[in-house]
């Protein structure tokens, strides 16, 4: 298994080798078109198995992610990436023993002891009589996102430090969210917010929603100044606990821990679209142009919250 796995890193790391990058005028950041496609392309690929928690598709995707940390350059927390555990889905009660976040961080140049804590689940539901749950936009996009975010904080060091998790189980009720939250790996009053992605690159209309300004009304301010000028439309909303069931976000994803114990999130994603859950979230279904500005209007964000930390802090009444 080991051997196996050392394997499929080592092939894998040559995909992070491309240094051309592409450019749009509307943003100052620019990211590699094509090795974000690719990621998501190869993570939503029929050899991942829908990736659910202890497979081999599984255990493939987490290899993926460990490694694309390493070749980003992202440091370690301990000796490994990851962070093993054990959970149970509370609704179906299917045991999960070889679940792994996966974990990797930048030093900030000012604050290297607060992180800002960018997320995105790798898993997804596997396979169901025969057919593959590919789970390209859910949640492919967002780890792929991830990566792009990454890699252009390595080339653009932030001032606080940033924790990068790709998050294992989250299909099975935000397992991996729950045990990073009862088991941190920095302590939870050093993490200043959390920026999670989860389903950011299928939209027709070009709009995404950046999810919890109702709970933390400070961050919209910066969420807009951020993207005042981003080549798609963020909109506000699905946060309120008003809403009818289903329309309130709050606890839909991998934010929702961080939520629960105080934390402050911005969740990025799109309205559920038809093939929310189905085989047919596949790659060839994604809208690519759309997935690329999501991605470099979520790093803009992530720049903003970064420069803007000590005003996060004071507003959060956390420090
Ligand atoms: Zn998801």
């Amino acid at each position: 298994m080991k051997y196996f796995l050392a394997l499929i890193i080592t092939s894998f790391l040559f995909v992070g080798c491309n240094d051309v990058s592409s450019q749009n005028s509307a943003t100052n950041v620019e990211i590699d078109r094509d090795q974000l496609l690719r990621d998501i392309q190869i993570l939503s690929s029929d050899y991942f198995e829908g990736r659910k928690p202890d497979t081999r598709g599984g255990f493939i995707a987490q290899g993926y992610v460990i490694g694309r940390f390493a070749g980003i350059g992202l440091n370690r927390i301990s000796d490994t990436y990851t962070q093993p555990f054990q959970t149970v889905n509370q609704r179906t009660n299917e045991e999960f023993n070889h679940a792994a976040n996966v974990i990797g961080y930048i030093e900030g140049t000012e604050n290297p002891d607060h992180y800002i804590v960018v997320t995105a689940h790798f898993d997804h539901l596997g396979t169901s009589n025969g057919d593959i749950f590919n789970g390209a936009d859910d949640n492919a996009s967002g780890v792929g996102g991830m990566f792009a975010a990454a890699e252009w904080f390595i080339n653009n060091p932030p001032s606080t430090s940033l924790l990068f998790i790709g998050f294992d189980a989250e299909e099975q009720g935000l397992r991996g969210a729950r045990y990073f939250i009862e088991n941190p790996v920095v302590p939870l009053e050093s993490i200043v917010m959390n920026v999670n992605l989860d389903m950011i690159s299928l939209n027709t209309e070009n709009r995404i929603y950046a999810v919890g300004t109702y709970h933390y009304p400070f961050l919209k301010p910066l969420v807009e100044n951020a993207t005042a000028d981003a080549p798609i439309d963020v909109l506000f909303g699905h946060d309120s606990p008003d809403l009818p069931p289903g329309e309130d976000w709050t606890m839909s994803s991998d934010h929702g821990p961080f939520h629960s114990v105080g934390i402050p999130f911005i969740y990025f994603g799109v309205e559920d679209h038809p093939h929310y859950h189905t085989p047919t979230d596949i790659f060839e279904n994604i809208t690519p142009e759309f997935y690329y500005n999501a991605t470099k209007t979520i790093i803009e964000t992530i720049r903003e919250f970064d420069s803007q930390t000590e005003v996060i802090k004071e507003a959060s009444g956390r420090f």
